[in-house]
C-alpha cells in the first residue's frame, strides 16, 4: 500500500479546536431524573465541570397550565396508549428558547433520521440545540409539524422514552468538543470517523491464556504499526460494514485492494 501509513482521515477541519464558547444543549423531558445522574459521570461530567458543555433539563410537566399538570391525553380516533399533549411542550420550548426557538429542536423518535457520527460532528460545531423526549405513544403530530426542526432516531428499535436516546446524542456530541477527552488524537481514529471502522486494540499482557498479540505491535516501528492499523481498519470495514466503504476516504491503492477482495469473494468457493 503506497499510502498505507495514513490514518483514517477525519472529515472535520481543525477549526474545531478553536471553539471558544460553551455548547448548550436543552433537553425537554417528563423524566429529568433519568438523565441527571448520567450527566454527573465520566466524560460528560468532566465536560460540564470544565464549562465546555452545559446541559439544561426542562421538565415539561412544569409547563402544564392546569392544576393537575396533565401532559398526556387519549388519542383521537381511539386505540391504546396516551399521546403527549402539544400545549405543555410548546410552552416549555417557547418560554425557554423563544418563538420560533433560537436553536434547532430535535424530536427524538424511532421514525426519525438515523443519528450518525457526521450528525454528531455537525451538532458539536454548532451554536447549541435542543432535544425533545417523547413518552407513551409519542407526541401530538403538531409538535413534529410546527416545532421540531428535524426528527432523530438512534436506531431501528423502540424505547419507552426519548431520555436514553437524548443521552446517546449528548454523549456522542460531547466527546467531540475540544478538551472533553484526555486523548483527542485517539478519537480521530474512532470507528465511523472517515467512514471506516477502527482497527483492533490490545493491551498488556502480551500473552493471555496462550493468546498472543500481533508481532508488529511489539516491534516499536511506528510506521509499520500505522500501516497495520490502517490495513486492519480497511479489512474490518470491508468484512463488517462494506456499505461504509463508498463514503470512506481511500487511496487508489486501497480502492484496488477492496476491489480485489470483492473479486476474490465472488469467485466460486470464495467467502
Ligand atoms: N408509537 C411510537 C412509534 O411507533 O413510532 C413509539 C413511541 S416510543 C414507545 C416513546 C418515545 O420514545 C418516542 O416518542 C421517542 O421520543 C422515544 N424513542 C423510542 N425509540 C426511539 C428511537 N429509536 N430513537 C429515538 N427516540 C426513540
Amino acid at each position: 500500500m503506497t499510502d498505507g501509513a495514513r490514518l483514517p482521515s477525519s472529515p472535520r477541519p481543525a477549526r474545531m479546536y478553536a471553539r471558544t464558547f460553551m455548547l448548550t444543549i436543552d433537553i425537554f423531558t417528563l423524566f429529568p431524573g433519568i438523565i441527571e445522574p448520567v450527566l454527573r459521570e465520566s466524560i460528560l461530567g468532566r465536560a460540564i465541570a470544565r464549562d465546555l458543555l452545559a446541559v439544561r433539563l426542562h421538565n415539561i410537566r412544569d409547563f402544564a397550565a392546569d392544576k393537575h399538570q396533565v401532559t398526556d391525553d387519549a388519542p383521537y380516533g381511539g386505540g391504546g396508549g396516551m399521546v403527549m399533549k402539544p400545549e405543555p411542550i410548546f410552552a416549555a420550548v417557547e418560554s425557554t428558547l423563544g418563538a420560533p426557538p433560537a436553536v434547532p429542536v430535535f424530536l427524538l423518535t424511532p421514525q426519525g433520521k438515523p443519528f450518525t457520527q457526521e450528525k454528531a460532528w455537525s451538532l458539536a460545531e454548532g451554536k447549541g440545540f435542543a432535544l425533545l423526549c417523547g413518552r407513551y405513544e409519542g407526541v401530538d403530530e403538531r409538535v413534529r409539524e410546527h416545532l421540531a426542526a428535524e426528527e432523530i432516531s438512534i436506531g431501528d428499535y423502540v424505547l419507552s422514552g426519548g431520555e436514553l436516546a437524548a443521552m446517546v446524542v449528548v454523549e456522542a456530541v460531547a466527546r467531540l468538543l475540544p478538551g472533553a477527552l484526555g486523548d483527542e488524537e485517539g478519537a480521530r481514529g474512532d470507528s465511523h470517523e472517515g467512514s471506516l471502522l477502527e482497527y483492533p486494540h490490545y493491551t498488556r499482557p502480551p500473552d493471555f491464556r496462550g493468546w498472543g498479540i500481533p508481532e508488529v505491535l511489539l516491534s516499536g516501528n511506528h510506521s509499520e504499526v500505522r500501516k497495520w492499523r490502517r490495513e486492519q481498519a480497511l479489512w474490518r470495514t470491508y468484512l463488517r460494514r462494506p456499505d461504509l466503504l463508498s463514503r470512506a476516504d481511500l487511496t487508489d491503492d486501497e480502492k484496488n485492494r477492496v476491489r480485489q477482495w470483492r473479486e476474490e469473494s465472488e469467485k466460486p468457493g470464495g467467502d
